[in-house]
């Protein structure tokens, strides 16, 4: 069965297609996206009002680019899998009403699908089946979160998230307070290569004996960056960047690694999924191997690619859902931008 999945939650609009096997294995066909990023670069965040409109502007076009991609024809899809939320409420909506409209018109089942779902179950293309049972550590723009994933299809559990910023939200305005361009993470990791990340000794927050145990918090890392880059132009010195950058850049995969670690062992997890676009940092994924190997854990990071959003990743979560026989969801449903992360699929 051929599935597409349509994701327009913030600045991507991603349009994939995946062949669901019969042993329920999902194969990647085609994974096309159009980013509105350039056009938010200049205001230091993705502007909603100017996101929609890309949105509006692109989807058709990336459709039909993912099925010159593949080979296909639209009445080659036998299932549609749309970003239902979280995300902006106007992008999403865009999404929504094309997914509903082709649909509609192919009389075929529409799902909607959750975006942080997706960005886990996108792994599965690259890595095959996930476990019986496996812990995903969650990193993007705008979530950070411990989540035990039992079943990829329906039951995920929350063990712990950000209390303040996200891991990705760090990043881009730490990237801002050294003169990096938007999104912050890919300069970060890029200038962090050429630096020193035990140059400075920068805050790792929560990891006290009295903090919840895998809850997370970079708002106090954020300012204390800021304070540091303060205090040195204060005094007149040159920033050095790529030590600033690669000294946050440890701070922040040392706590991740650390208690995505601790909840594995805690929970009797084998394996360590790390997803969302920070899984796309470098250091994040070598220090998760080092640790992993330690621990005796599988780790699973999908390419960077894969990472960031994209269509495929609701393709791949779309085709789970149409596995596990989940009911579709009737062509009046309306996107949630606030949808909790234990909602595969509405
Ligand atoms: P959410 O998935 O929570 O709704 P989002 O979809 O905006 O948020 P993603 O596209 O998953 O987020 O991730 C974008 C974030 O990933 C940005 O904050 C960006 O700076 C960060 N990011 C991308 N590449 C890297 C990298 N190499 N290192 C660190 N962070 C990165
Ligand atoms: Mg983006
Ligand atoms: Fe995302």
């Amino acid at each position: 069965r051929i599935i597409m999945g349509i994701e327009s939650s913030c600045d991507e609009t991603g349009v994939g297609l995946v062949r669901l096997h019969d042993d329920n294995t999902v194969e990647l066909l085609a994974d096309e996206v159009a980013s509105s990023v350039d056009q938010h670069a200049r205001f230091g965040g993705v502007v909603p009002e100017v996101a929609s409109r890309a949105h509006l502007e692109a989807m058709v076009p990336t459709v039909e680019r993912a099925f010159a991609t593949a080979g296909l024809k639209l009445s080659d899809v036998d299932a549609i899998a749309v970003t239902a939320g979280p995300g902006l409420a106007g992008a999403l909506l865009v999404g929504v009403a094309a997914a509903k409209a082709y649909a509609a018109a192919l009389d075929i089942p529409l799902y909607g699908v959750n975006h942080l779902a997706g960005h886990i179950a996108v792994d599965t293309l690259q890595h095959g089946p996930l476990p019986e049972r496996c812990l995903a550590l969650l990193v993007s723009g705008g979530h950070t979160q411990l989540l035990l994933v039992d079943d990829i299809a329906a039951e995920i559990t929350e063990l712990g998230s950000t209390v303040d910023d996200a891991a990705g939200e760090a990043y881009d305005k730490v990237a801002r307070v050294l003169g990096l361009p938007y999104p912050g993470g890919p300069p970060i990791d890029k200038a962090a290569k050429n630096g020193d990340g035990a140059a400075i000794a920068f805050p790792r927050g929560m990891t006290g004996p009295r903090d919840a145990k895998f809850d997370f918090s970079f708002s106090g890392l954020k300012t204390a960056v800021a304070r540091w880059v303060e205090d040195a132009e204060r005094r007149g010195e040159e920033i050095p960047v790529d030590d600033v950058a690669a000294s946050f850049q440890e701070a922040v995969a040392d706590v991740l690694t650390m208690k995505a670690i601790r909840a594995a062992k805690e929970h009797g997890v084998d394996t360590l999924v790390i997803s969302g676009g920070v899984a796309a940092n470098s250091r994040l994924s070598e220090l998760a191997a080092e640790r992993c190997a330690e621990a005796g854990l599988h780790l699973r990071v999908p390419r960077p690619r894969l990472c960031t959003d994209n269509g495929a990743m609701i393709a791949a979560l779309g085709a789970h859902v149409v596995a596990a026989g989940r009911p579709p969801a009737s062509l009046d449903f309306s996107a949630n931008p606030a949808l909790p992360v234990q909602i595969v699929s509405i």
